[in-house]
């Protein structure tokens, strides 16, 4: 920001001392250069006869001169500041003048010059639209052209030359002014483009001006006497005024003048003084005091009133962005900062001594939205007024108070106010809104800044993510911000991000596990499972990554591409011989639940052309749970289309038999645990037993994971389950490997 400032204070010095050279180069030029275009000699020594000797405005008069239309354009490309053209309408052809015209204001671009068309014959006369938009001057017959009148035509033509030629200056400048004010921001942006007026008004009048800028200081009303008006800018010579009230002025008759303007609401000129009057519609007025010395002529005079009403164009966009400022910084609703100006406070916080014993802390309104939904917004933001107003009443003078979000609340202070059991004391007694009691909870989060090493945002973050914690664990509670509970978001964060790259450079791969049917001791088909190997070449395990997936919603596009893959390399197995072979690909809650699911998995199987009937999908029996109406429907769709489901992880939910009939699935996978608990020390695995059950009297299949010993496989075919996954026969492998896998002698995937 003061970088911003910095650089425009610089920029605006920079253009005006530019600005005031170029005008003294033009005072000091000693004559105004009139052009004479015309075929006739004879009118040109006739010209230079009638205005030779003449002085307009002080300054004489030289000439250039052009014989026909090609030469006049041949000099005015390589001539500048040409004040008047007198153009012939007839040389080579009948319009080579008025061709010439818009020559010179479109191709060249030269609008100030004045242009006065002479001709002949007063049939010659052209066309008052050409006359219009040409920007002609004056349009004279050649008869019409006395001495006298073409002293006179000439005389105005260089009089508005002279003025267009300020205007267009000034209006460089304002342009300037307005561009400037619109970058900066408040009193900071006001005080530039004050400075930006002065500056100005001296390229307007063409010499340094010595002056001041003072505007009111309460908004709202207008000034009525000068010890209302604050001084925001001076040239050198009233420097000393610079931020005081107007009544510091030294000279009591500036005093006078100043007050007389602010009491007709107007310009004043006086012999040595201007004093310049802004008002505008927010009823905020500025008053310019300028010390002229020398009487300021009528023209000036003109273009200071033209350049008055202009300005108050660049003051109010000024006025506009001290309002907009207004809004950058505070809460419209309750005038409380708002979370932009907290994170200023908190930065100043944490750079200051204050920092030891500062905590901030985030108060969030428990079932706000409901009240809001319940009673209406209207009857919302007076509740969260009425609350702003207690924590005002209760810290308003020891601590700073933001609003940060819809219903929550910041409070930066002293580790001995904001504290939880203070803060709680807000909402003891019920909040009265439109005569009705409201009696409001909150839940509170915390940070003591004392050892943080963050910046004020991150300190804003780690409030949130300690008050969530508070919000997850219950309502009405509070938690103190931890570095462990950092640590941990932050690595979920730094995850996702990595997760999407890697998605998206397609670093994510499928490897597949082999299922076997135990009797025969052959593959029967496989389990898809998802690999990320990091850039570091490390393997992130599924546990960690595809729960972040799940949580940011990325599963619903990967998952769809595991999907696809193991649906080609189903097709490119088939293709190979194994006609037989079935894949099984992991599906989540998530995606399960996105309403394009099944229209993506119809596109997958005709994409692929994948036999639906050796697709199958694993879903977990928690996932059976949830929302049996949906389930049911969508299973049903899924079963239409052929393909088969299987329930993963069976035996560490709470599936009822009624509930499993009802889902008309057709295989559970009992979950490693239990065949973990098939071991030669402890157990014979009587829950894996009663799954094998199950399944039978439902008369669906079944299937072990995470086989790992001879004992397990025996067991479990001992119970009557035929399938198995897991270490003991094959581990997962990439889709080559697999390949390789299958095409060996059937002898190898034996075990004895
Ligand atoms: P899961 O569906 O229960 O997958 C079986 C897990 O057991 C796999 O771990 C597999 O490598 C492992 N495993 C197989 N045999 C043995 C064994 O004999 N002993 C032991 N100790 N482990 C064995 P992985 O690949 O780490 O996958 C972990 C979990 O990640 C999966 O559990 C599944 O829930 C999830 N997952 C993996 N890929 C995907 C996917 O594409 N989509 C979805 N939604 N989830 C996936
Ligand atoms: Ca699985
Ligand atoms: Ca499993």
């Amino acid at each position: 920001m003061s970088e911003l400032n910095q650089s425009n204070d610089d920029a605006l010095i920079f253009m005006d001392e530019q600005s005031v050279e170029a005008l003294n180069a033009q005072v000091a030029k000693a004559s105004w250069r009139i052009m004479i275009i015309d075929d006739d000699p004879d009118v040109h020594s006739a010209t230079m006869f009638a205005l030779g000797n003449l002085e307009i405005q002080n300054r004489t008069l030289t000439f250039l001169h052009a014989y026909s239309a090609n030469e006049a354009r041949e000099i005015l490309a390589r001539e500048p500041d040409i004040a008047v053209i007198l153009l012939d309408v007839v040389m080579e052809q009948e319009d080579a003048g008025l061709n010439l015209v818009n020559f010179v204001r479109k191709d060249l671009g030269m609008i100030d010059v004045r242009i006065i068309l002479r001709t002949g014959q007063p049939g010659y006369a052209p066309e008052i639209d050409a006359i219009r938009d040409y920007d002609i001057n004056d349009y004279k017959t050649k008869s019409e052209l006395t001495r006298t009148k073409l002293y006179t035509t000439v005389t105005s033509a260089i009089r508005s030359y002279e003025q267009i030629c300020s205007i267009s200056a000034n209006q460089r400048g304002l342009e300037f002014i307005v561009n400037a004010s619109t970058e900066l921001m408040s009193q900071k942006g006001l005080q530039n483009f004050s400075s930006g007026v002065l500056q100005q008004i001296s390229v307007l009048l063409g010499r340094k001006v010595e002056g001041f800028v003072c505007n009111q200081i309460d908004e709202g009303k207008l000034a009525s006497v000068i010890s209302d008006l604050f001084v925001i800018a001076t040239s050198s010579q009233f420097a000393y005024l610079s931020q005081k009230t107007a009544d510091k002025i030294e000279d009591c008759s500036i005093q006078n003048l100043i007050q007389t303007s602010i009491d007709l609401r107007r310009n004043l000129y006086e012999q040595n003084f201007i004093v310049l009057h802004f008002e505008n519609g927010t009823h905020k007025n500025l008053t310019v005091l300028l010390q002229t010395n020398i009487e300021v002529s009528e023209l000036d005079k003109r273009l200071l009133e033209v350049f008055c009403s202009n300005i108050s164009v660049g003051l109010n966009n000024v006025m506009l962005t001290s309002r907009l400022h207004q809004y950058a910084y505070f809460d419209p609703l309750t005038g409380l900062a708002n979370r932009l100006k907290l994170l200023q406070t908190l930065a100043e916080t944490l750079q200051s001594p204050l920092k030891d014993s500062s905590v901030l802390s985030l108060i969030d309104i428990d079932h706000f939205a409901e009240t809001n939904d319940a009673l209406g917004h209207q009857f919302g933001d007076a509740l969260l007024c009425s609350v702003a107003k207690r924590l005002l009443d209760h810290f308003g003078t020891c601590c700073h108070l933001a609003r940060v979000g819809g219903d929550t609340f910041a409070l930066l202070g002293d580790q001995d106010q904001v504290t939880p059991q203070k803060i709680f004391t807000v909402f003891q007694h019920a909040f009265e809104v439109d005569h009705q009691e409201v009696q409001l909870s909150s839940t509170i989060g915390l940070i003591k800044l004392s050892g943080y090493d963050g910046g004020g945002s991150d300190a804003l973050k780690d409030t949130n993510i300690a008050l969530k914690r508070a919000k997850a664990h219950q309502r009405a509670s509070h938690s103190y911000f931890t570095v462990d509970m950092g640590v941990e978001i932050r690595e979920r964060v730094r995850m996702m991000h990595a997760l999407r790259a890697a998605f998206e450079n397609e670093r994510l791969f499928v490897v597949y596990q082999p299922q076997i049917d135990m009797r025969t001791q052959t593959p029967v088909g496989a389990e898809a499972l998802l690999r990320w190997k990091n850039e570091n070449g490390q393997f992130v395990p599924p546990d960690q990554f595809i729960p972040i997936a799940e949580y940011s919603g990325l599963i619903v596009d990967i998952g769809e591409w595991v999907l696809r893959s193991a649906c080609f390399e189903l097709v490119h197995l088939h293709n190979l011989g194994f006609t037989e072979f079935k894949m099984a690909v992991n599906v989540s809650q998530a995606q399960f639940s996105h309403p394009q699911f099944l229209q993506s998995l119809e596109a997958a199987l005709t994409d692929t052309r994948a036999p639906a009937s050796c697709l199958e999908l694993e879903i977990t029996e928690s996932m059976a749970m949830n929302d049996p109406e949906m389930l049911i429907k969508t299973l049903h769709n899924i079963k239409q289309l052929g393909v088969q489901i299987s329930i993963d992880d069976f035996g560490t939910g709470f599936s009822s038999l009624s509930h499993l009939q009802k889902l008309n699935v057709d295989k559970l996978k009992i979950d490693r645990a239990f065949v973990n608990e098939i071991n030669d020390k402890s157990g014979e695995g009587s829950i894996a037993k009663m799954i094998v059950q199950l399944s039978q009297s439902l008369n669906i299949k079944v299937i072990a994971e995470g086989v790992e010993t001879k004992l397990q496989a025996d067991t479990l075919m001992g119970f009557g389950c035929h399938l198995a996954q897991g270490y003991l026969y094959a581990r997962p492998k990439t889709q080559l490997d697999l390949r390789a896998w299958l095409a060996q002698d059937p002898e190898q995937w034996k075990v004895m």
